[in-house]
């Protein structure tokens, strides 16, 4: 039974330990933020490997090329990714300085690292103190995601059951959204209610319950 007084994690909604009472988001969500924004500038960098459709001309067998031939076109998907990612970075740490009160961030050579680098610096602070840290953590776990799934196809995530977790209007009933997991991923979150699991428990639960 948990106590509705007890303070909540504003991520994954698991009830705080009293020495993190004075957080939005409990300790191990906010080691999985950091993962992610350690991670994410090798991964748009790899992106950019992507932007030309590179070997697909080669398997299609010689091609009498002309120099009048227009170069392959630029994947803008990718591009289109690669551009959201630097400017979400890039707009949470303004709001991050705005809170702080500090002049806005600027980038020396490469923004979308030093963006990152400084989220992570800042992020004990965050946790504690920035309201809309639910909303930042998913936008990072969106773009690592959004990476992964395009680097790697197998990492893509997956639909893996119904979430069994009582549904947050009404505790009678399962929340039963579709749940996705990705590939090597340790936890699995409801995008719904937000509840998280550890993903071998939920992996058990879920065979369980068919
Ligand atoms: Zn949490
Ligand atoms: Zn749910």
């Amino acid at each position: 039974m948990t106590d509705p007084n007890r303070p909540t994690c504003t991520i994954c909604h698991r009830p705080l330990w009293a020495d993190e009472w004075h957080r939005f988001a409990c300790r191990q969500c906010e080691r999985r933020i950091a993962d992610h924004l350690d991670h994410l500038p090798d991964l748009i960098h790899d992106l950019h490997g992507l932007l030309t459709p590179g070997s697909r001309r080669a398997l299609d067998g010689p091609i009498a090329r002309s120099s009048a031939e227009p170069p392959a076109p630029i994947r803008l998907d990718i591009l289109d990714r690669i551009t959201a990612a630097a400017a979400v970075l890039d707009t949470w740490l303004a709001d991050w300085h705005d809170h702080l009160q500090w002049p806005s961030p600027t980038y020396r050579t490469d923004p979308l690292a030093e963006a990152a680098a400084a989220l992570r610096t800042n992020l004990p602070w965050a946790v504690e103190q920035h309201l809309a840290i639910d909303d930042f953590a998913q936008e990072i776990a969106d773009l690592h995601s959004d990476a992964t799934g395009l680097l790697d196809p197998g990492k893509r995530a997956r639909r893996i059951g119904h979430c069994p977790a009582p549904a947050p209007d009404d505790p009678a009933q399962a929340c039963g959204a579709v749940l996705r997991y990705v590939p090597g991923a340790a936890t699995v979150t409801c995008r719904w209610c937000r509840t998280t699991w550890d993903a071998i428990d939920l992996g058990a639960a879920l065979a369980l319950a068919v």
